[in-house]
């Protein structure tokens, strides 16, 4: 593959199509972008960003991929964006147009285009440089933007939308689970909570107007069932009316990879989500552990769906859990979880969805020695799993996650000294799994569900 940025590659040649004329398109697809009809999610928020940047530098001293690669100017948040604020300047300004030379705009060639696609996805969204900017410029949105118009002229991580939407969209789940293998898998898990929690769990699925319908990220059945398996036991003792579902009612996986790449994927999933839980009859819609899921279907969803058209709530576990505990709906013992156990935000559960003292207040009732990392809350690092980067390994790319980011993180955790990394989305686990084996990390992940599961008076 040759180089297009620098020595990595996020998107394969078959993706970005290095070779082939995608400029005029990709100017026809941004010009979409401006316009309120056709972007009327994010035009506004866009174009001020494109229109305003100081080159203060402030968001540089506090973005991890910039810090972590020796401070190259190409990781420089203010960069990335330019390279897009050029090409707005260029062909999307009046001055730009009447001059061409004007500073601070630039002709758009393929070169700069697949260095920008490229650089597009090196940022993981995590939005710790929109704390700090002076002018409240968000450069995760522009870059979400970014990846939207490369979308539109079929520029996207297979991992993300083929193997990702497409799956969901036609399977049901992103794992491409049919609803035989999906019900095997729900009778397994009923007998591995018997074997690790001595529990007779029966698991309800596809029950119509439960309170709750509990919806997982699809990879956690395979992956991280732990959590799968706590959950159950943590709705088991709470005595919730409550469901998972099977690809019989429609969508079973939270995901929503739109989010990391086009509002029109995310919509899609969006729309299918919101029939099945419609169809079932439930009075909420529980996200489980899933930051980027708890954004979409939370906040992103508003701007598609208003909240009073849809006939139930939604809620993160971490939420539910939260207010069981405090209402003493379930009784924990945090004894039985004694090690060590520090907690990871999510970014998007954190800085894009507000869940910083949930998760805390759960995990300091199920553990006996919880410690912070530091920073944590709104300035908290990303792992590097951020965007759909947990799900991308093509060429050398885990070694880009692992080493741009994950070192960060990596450092983090060992100065706490824990020896739990406790983690409330999927995507922060998948990457967790590589970055302990990578740096060799002494400490194990869990999920939130599974440590209150281990902690219940049962
Ligand atoms: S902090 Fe804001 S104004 Fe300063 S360089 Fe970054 S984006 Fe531009
Ligand atoms: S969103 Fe995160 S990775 Fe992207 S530029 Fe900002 S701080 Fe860096």
């Amino acid at each position: 593959m040759k180089e297009v940025l620098d020595g990595y590659r996020a998107l394969p040649d078959r993706t970005l199509q290095p070779d082939t004329p995608r400029v005029e398109k990709f100017l026809a697809a941004m010009k979409n972008a401006l316009r309120k009809e056709s972007n009327w999610t994010f035009w506004l928020p866009l174009q001020l960003s494109l229109d305003n940047c100081l080159k203060c530098g402030t968001c540089a001293e506090v973005c991890p991929v910039y810090l972590e690669n020796g401070k190259k100017e190409i990781y420089h948040p203010a960069y990335r964006a330019d390279m897009l604020r050029k090409v707005y300047k260029r062909y999307f300004t009046f001055a730009g147009k009447k001059f061409p030379g004007l500073a601070g705009a630039e002709d758009l060639t393929e070169e700069k285009l697949n260095a920008l696609a490229e650089s597009f996805y090196r940022c993981t969204v995590c939005r710790r440089c929109a704390y700090v900017c002076p002018l409240a410029i968000d450069n995760g949105l522009i870059v979400r933007e970014g990846r939207k118009i490369l979308d539109a002229i079929g520029i996207a991580p297979e991992e993300l939308k083929m193997n990702g939407t497409e799956l969901q969209l036609r399977a049901g789940n992103a794992t491409g689970t049919p609803a035989r293998a999906f019900r095997d898998m729900v009778e397994f898990l009923e007998e591995e909570i018997e074997d690790t929690f001595g529990l007779k769990v029966q698991i309800p699925v596809d029950k119509e107007g439960a309170e709750y319908l509990v919806m997982h990220n699809a990879g956690d059945y395979l992956a991280f069932a732990e959590t799968v398996m706590g959950a159950a036991v943590v709705f088991h003792a709470a005595g919730a009316d409550w469901t998972l579902n099977s690809p019989d009612t429609g969508i079973n996986d939270v995901v929503n990879y739109g989010v990391f790449y086009s509002d029109v994927e995310f919509t899609r999933v969006l729309q299918a989500q919101v029939e099945t839980a419609r169809k079932l009859g439930v009075k909420t819609l529980v996200v489980g552990e899933c930051g980027h899921a708890f954004e979409g279907l939370k906040y992103l969803s508003l701007r598609i769906i208003p909240e009073d058209e849809r006939p139930f709530k939604i809620r993160s576990i971490l939420e539910v859990m939260d207010d069981w505990i405090r209402e003493g709906r379930i009784r924990l013992d945090p004894a039985k979880n004694p090690q060590p156990v520090t907690y990871h935000d999510s970014c998007k559960l954190g800085r894009l969805g507000g869940l910083y003292e949930e998760p805390r207040r759960v995990l300091r009732a199920s553990c006996q020695d919880v410690r912070e990392m530091q920073p944590n809350r709104e300035m908290s690092l990303c792992c590097g799993g951020g965007s759909g980067f947990a799900i991308m390994t093509k060429g050398d790319f885990l070694k880009f996650r692992m080493e741009a980011y994950g070192r960060l993180k990596a450092e983090q955790v060992k100065e706490t000294g824990a020896e739990v990394v406790a983690l409330a989305c999927s995507n922060c686990k998948g990457q967790f799994r590589d970055l302990i084996n990578y740096f060799k990390l002494p400490v194990r992940f869990a999920g939130i569900s599974e440590l209150v599961a281990n902690a219940l008076e049962l």
